[in-house]
């Protein structure tokens, strides 16, 4: 069994302790807190060992009554991994911590690619983190748009890729993100990040971004458009590509489904918890070829596509089981199938 310990229990990281504690071949160690508040308290009734990020606050954790296990030094001392979930920036700040100990670790999008030896997309690159220690989980966007990439550029050849990245404001927690009442260019300079970001899994890739902020904070909304080295007979080929993606759910035009609202509606329906989407949401009917060019839409649940993906790297880690190995356990222990 690996133990796996989760430093930084947020919106990711909570996340991902409950999947790493669904799989056969992991447990959770414990995770690491910071804040004595009502997320830890979730985090001891779900019977996680609680580790103090910031020993002074010990005391906190005590009055609210959670009897610690010890400190995130222990908790790296003990794990055989280290899941860190911490904001962006912290992770980088950590390191040196994983590094004393000799514990491997994983990363998150939000740190720059420097963080790790390998920035990670499990059905895009999962072997190159096979022989790393330090592996960066790609961003929401990031992973999302690698997703996408992939089974495109293997069939077709990405000749270049354009990508209007129309992202929620904030998480639902994050009350005090905006914009309330805009559409903000985010950043305002084109190309965006993301696509230098997408590079880092592709390097080769011709990929530009452009980057919106909206008032929601339910999912991001990606406008594609691609051009392709080789033009596809018919669209209904890509159709059915994307429909063998395990990871990508293709949204047929029967069901409805005009946007992020009824898509969660959806995930909360069939029982997902926390209401989640694991999968890229791809919308059938948006998928449409003019000459070279493909255009489509898909929607992207940004507290969640990454989650199977920190699974799938934590055993790419191991070097024990493929990507598609990996993947199957992640996908039926979640419950990926919509
Ligand atoms: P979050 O703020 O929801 O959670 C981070 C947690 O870490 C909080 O509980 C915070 O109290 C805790 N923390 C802060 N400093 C700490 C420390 N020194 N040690 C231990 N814990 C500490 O953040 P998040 O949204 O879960 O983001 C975490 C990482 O995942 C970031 O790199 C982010 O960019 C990336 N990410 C976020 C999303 C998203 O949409 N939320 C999607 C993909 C990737």
């Amino acid at each position: 069994m690996l133990r796996v310990g989760i430093n930084g229990y947020g919106t990711i990281g909570k996340r991902v302790a409950d999947a790493v504690r669904k799989q056969p071949d992991m447990e959770v160690q414990g995770v690491g807190k910071r804040s004595p508040d009502y997320v830890a308290v979730n985090a001891d009734e779900r019977d996680y060992a609680v580790y103090a990020a910031d020993e002074s606050r010990a005391d906190g954790f005590r009055e609210i009554g959670i009897d610690l296990a010890g400190t995130v030094d222990d908790l790296v001392a003990e794990s055989d991994v280290i899941v860190d979930a911490t904001p962006s920036g912290v992770g980088a700040e950590n390191r040196p911590l994983y590094e004393r100990h000799e514990t491997p670790a994983l990363f998150q999008g939000g740190e720059d690619a420097t963080v790790a030896e390998v920035s990670f997309n499990a059905r895009a690159n999962y072997e190159e983190a096979e022989d790393a220690d330090y592996v960066r989980v790609v961003s929401c966007n990031t992973t999302g748009l690698s997703r996408f990439l992939a089974p495109l550029h293997e069939n077709y050849g990405v000749e270049k890729a354009r990508v209007t990245l129309v992202r929620r404001g904030g998480d639902p927690d994050q009350t005090g993100r905006g914009p309330i009442n805009d559409a903000v260019p985010d950043p305002v300079s084109i190309p965006s990040h993301h696509g230098p970001d997408v590079q880092t899994v592709f390097p080769e890739l011709d990929i530009d971004t452009v980057g919106l902020k909206v008032p929601t904070t339910m999912m991001h909304v990606h406008s594609v458009n691609v051009t392709l080295e080789e033009r596809p007979d018919d669209v209904e080929d890509v159709t059915e590509l994307y429909r063998n993606e395990d990871r990508v759910l293709t949204i047929p035009d029967y069901a409805g489904i005009d946007g992020a609202g009824t898509l969660k509606d959806l995930a909360q329906d069939a029982g997902r918890p926390r209401g989640d989407i694991w999968e890229n949401c791809l919308w059938e009917e948006s998928l449409t070829l003019q000459g070279q060019d493909l255009y489509c839409m898909q929607a992207i649940h940004q507290e969640a596509d990454v989650v199977p993906e920190n699974v799938d790297a934590l055993r790419a880690l191991e070097g024990e089981l493929s990507s598609a190995e990996s993947r199957a356990i992640t996908n039926e222990t979640l419950g990926i199938d919509l």
